[in-house]
């Protein structure tokens, strides 16, 4: 068989958090999958890091971050108005805001994941949501191309998961794919690592029990894959790592507690390790920003710093201040929730636990040092 006529395959498995930190003295594949090397994550959560991997760029380049900003023009949340009226005791509750969440995702015709999370029905019609269009699909970006724009462009024959099915049945319609013989690229997705790690953290054994399970799988992949490509590539990576979490801090209660008036003085958003602020009145900063400078926890971003993290955005789009706490520390109540949790992420990419993964059976064709360098492994790996 000449060179020309060798089938290969190559198979990105996206496994969400699984941090270099969280493999470390722990086996997985170390057999099959020899070279192995941790990746520096993007600062942000999910929402930032997953179009990083997809695209090559920094968050402020692509403009992905956190999920909520304040609306510059008609938020698509003014309908929602109706809601305050609401008594908190129903709409606090998870479950009657993930049936309005769903209701809401198809009226607005969002095609991403879509939660409102905890973001206070008083205000939404203050706020835009930024992952209105599918990632995984070409144009899902929010500036500029992702590698499916790029593999469509240039009609590569490849597979992506859904990535609102569990992780056995994306498994199973990859191994479809691969079954009949025409893919040669394939972005398998899998999540259920990350909701794990955040309810149990790194340490517990339930993680190697899940560690196990993809192993299994993986291997069965690699099985199915030999029989049908003459070589088979397969590269594990992920977007973030995971630290434990050891203190919560209001700080909601800290700002609330100041003579300003949330909707008119100024305006904010908090995430599980950040707050961002928007001012409508210049004394409301300096307020805002010597409350914060009390709490050790976390501290201010300069915009020096946010330049170097990728993510100092046009316009101030996702916050004119931004507060980050310490790894270990979650905001709580936060708006994503008010219920503690064992482990967390979205923290400084300086720090440990924030690392990424990337283990493969190939040495990279390229030389990968941070998660958005997958892109162009990827566009490497499918000839693009
Ligand atoms: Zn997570």
């Amino acid at each position: 068989m000449s060179n020309l006529d060798k089938r290969t395959l190559s198979i990105v498995t996206f496994i969400d958090a699984l941090g270099w930190e969280v493999l470390k003295g722990r086996s997985f594949m170390e057999e099959e999958l020899p070279h192995r090397r941790p990746l520096r994550s993007v600062f942000g959560f999910s929402s930032a890091c997953v179009p990083s991997i997809l695209t090559g760029r920094q968050p402020q380049e692509h403009g992905h971050w956190s999920f909520f900003y304040k609306s510059r023009g008609p938020s698509p949340f003014r309908g929602l108005r109706w809601l305050r009226h609401l008594p908190r005791r129903i709409t606090d509750r998870g479950r009657v805001r993930s049936q309005i969440s769903k209701r809401l995702k198809k009226k607005l015709g969002f095609k991403g994941y879509f939660q409102l999370y905890n973001i206070p029905f008083q205000h939404i019609d203050r706020f835009d949501y930024c992952e209105k269009k599918d990632l995984f699909k070409a144009g899902g970006i929010n500036q500029g191309n992702s590698i499916f724009d790029r593999l469509d462009n240039a009609g590569v024959d490849y597979h992506v998961s859904d990535w609102r099915s569990g992780e056995p049945e994306n498994i199973s319609s990859l191994l479809g794919a691969i079954k009949q013989d025409s893919i040669r690229f394939a972005f398998l997705y899998m999540a259920d690592m990350d909701a794990l790690l955040h309810q149990v953290g790194k340490n517990s054994d339930r993680v190697d029990e899940k560690l196990r399970w993809y192993e299994h799988r993986l291997r069965e992949l690699l099985d199915c894959a030999g029989q049908h490509y003459d070589e088979v590539r397969l590269f594990v990576c992920s977007d973030h790592g995971m630290a434990t979490v050891h203190t919560h801090v209001d700080v909601m209660a800290q700002i609330e507690s100041l003579p300003l008036e949330f909707g008119k003085d100024y305006l904010a958003t908090y995430d599980s390790t950040m707050a961002r602020f928007w001012f409508d009145a210049p004394e409301a900063e300096a307020q805002v920003r010597r409350t914060l400078s009390n709490i050790p926890q976390g501290r201010v971003l300069s915009r020096d710093e946010l330049e170097a993290l990728g993510c100092a955005f046009a316009g101030d789009q996702y916050g004119e201040l931004i507060f980050l706490v310490d790894a270990g520390t979650i905001i709580l109540p936060s708006h994503m929730g008010t219920a503690p949790i064992t482990g967390m992420h979205g923290y400084h990419p300086d720090h440990a636990d924030s690392d990424a993964a990337l283990l493969s059976n190939v040495p990279p064709l390229t030389d990968p040092r941070g998660i958005a360098d997958v892109f162009h492994l990827m566009a490497a790996e499918a000839g693009a």
